[in-house]
């Protein structure tokens, strides 16, 4: 089997810690190492930023893909190869039409399933953000975070968060924790424990009422004895906890064995529970289920809504902002499908056969010196300094003759270019209503800090069947 690394490292990452290529090319190996992978070849593209579409090295490496020369495709992290949510989908279309397989060795995707697509076109989402958004110095994925015992979303209640997103015990809050866990021992419900919360001093980090949800998950999360929990992967020791992994191993089984015949209360999944802003006031909606029994033929109902508590109150004599669960996931889907759509496109180059072939043999020529540097490198022969100085040195005649070689070719937006987008949009279409409840919850609470409505159509009184509404922004974490 035989692995192909790419490495690529922009100018401004060069000085970053952890960034350089001789740090990058150990961890790769390392990581080629540990899988037993004893057949591997770098490419390196270097000082070359993650937008740019001369990746000269990245170029080599597809048509080695291409030959079906290469089995595994392995990064250092997933915006190593791209930025682009579009290029990606190429990219893992071609490694999929090539038998070759893509893996990066600091994040978790399972490209074979429908969720690891969808996280892995996610993570590169949020990684397109933010490289339009904050250029070069793009802040870390969520993943790596997790990895690095980092909290990549709000701090759980008992908890809070430094600049460099390490969770620490927040002196007050921490009693508000202490006393939940000796409630729960004490063999209160948790329908119990909310209303018992809700009469103390302590009030959660959002909204003004303790939910049972909230409340589950605080009590399942092993944040309480110093461990963050990724998808299936923990990592322990992160911070510090409240107790030891044998007590929070003890809670759990005095939650679990309850929940038995208290099957209600964890079946209430809201997926986007303190995530809708209510367009009329501001607030956070709360979430709410209705059941009823059909009159056709008496089958119960159940269905999510979200609402605004604060409009309730304060304004009685008015409906107060109302959504159906359903309405929100649609109104996603369609907001998520406009980002894709206005995403910025790329001109594709077309080959012409002008009188161009003198410069892409100089190039050529180039290209296989650069690739002897590397080749020295990558065995040792050369240090990175020489390595650096050489690739230096080579790389100003190259991008002359590669912007030479430009002017001679027509920038054509093909029509494939807007295939591939128009696919990328339904990607998330496609996928999200793939997932369970509970993914999809997982999905949002991770990713998503607010989701800001729009009333586009707005019913007279108090019921909400013909109202219509649009997502106008989705703030991420
Ligand atoms: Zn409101």
């Amino acid at each position: 089997m035989t692995v192909g690394i790419y490495i690529r490292v922009s100018t401004d990452e060069q000085v970053q810690e952890g960034y350089s290529i001789s740090a990058q090319r150990e961890r790769l190996k390392a990581f080629c190492v540990a899988q037993g992978w004893s057949d591997f070849k770098f490419y390196v593209d270097e000082g070359i930023s993650g937008r740019s579409t001369k990746r000269p090295q990245f170029q080599k490496l597809m048509n080695d893909i291409e030959s079906e020369l290469i089995d595994v495709l392995l990064v250092y992290r997933l915006d190593r190869l791209t930025r682009s949510v579009r290029d990606l989908h190429n990219i893992l279309d071609f490694l999929d039409s090539h038998k070759c397989t893509f893996r990066s060795a600091t994040e978790i995707y399972d490209t074979a399933t429908a969720m690891g697509r969808m996280f892995i076109t996610i993570v590169a989402a949020i990684a397109e953000w933010e490289s339009a958004n904050l250029g070069e110095r793009v802040r870390m994925g969520q993943i790596e975070k997790a990895r690095q015992g980092k909290w990549a979303a709000q701090p759980p209640y008992g908890f809070n968060k430094d600049e460099n997103h390490q969770l620490h015990i927040d002196e007050y809050e921490i009693k508000g924790v202490k006393l939940m866990v000796q409630k729960v021992r004490e063999g209160l419900s948790f329908r119990q424990l909310s209303i018992y919360m809700g009469s103390t001093e302590y009030k959660p980090k959002r909204g003004y009422k303790w939910h049972i949800r909230t409340l589950l998950d605080l009590m399942h999360n092993p944040v309480l004895y110093g461990a963050m929990r990724w998808k299936d992967d923990l990592y322990e020791g992160t911070h510090e906890g409240i107790m030891s992994k044998k007590e929070f191993d003890q809670l759990q089984k005095i939650i679990t064995s309850r929940q038995n015949y208290k099957k209600r209360e964890i079946s209430s999944t809201f997926i986007y529970q303190m995530k809708i802003v209510c367009p009329d006031c501001g607030n956070r909606c709360t979430s709410e289920r209705t059941t009823w029994k059909r009159k056709t033929d008496k089958v119960t109902e159940v269905r999510n809504n979200y609402r605004c508590q604060v409009c309730a109150l304060n304004k009685p004599n008015e409906a107060a902002f109302r959504v159906r669960e359903i309405a929100l996931t649609d109104a996603l889907l369609n907001y998520m499908q406009a980002v894709s759509v206005a995403a910025p496109t790329a001109p594709i180059k077309v080959e012409n056969d002008d009188p161009s072939i003198e410069i892409k043999k100089e190039i050529k020529r180039i290209e296989s010196q650069r690739e002897k540097y590397q080749r020295a490198w990558a065995s040792d022969l050369i240090t990175d300094e020489e390595f650096k100085s050489r690739m230096d040195d080579s790389r100003l005649r190259y991008s002359e003759l590669q912007s030479q070689l430009e002017q001679t070719d027509t920038p054509v937006k093909s029509e494939n270019d807007l295939i591939a987008l128009k696919k990328t949009a339904h990607q998330f279409k496609d996928n999200f209503p793939e997932l369970n409840d509970e993914e999809k919850r997982a999905f949002v609470q991770m990713f998503i800090e607010s989701i800001q409505i729009d009333v586009v159509e707005r019913p007279k009184g108090k019921g909400f069947r013909n109202q219509r509404i649009e997502i106008s922004d989705v703030k991420l974490y």
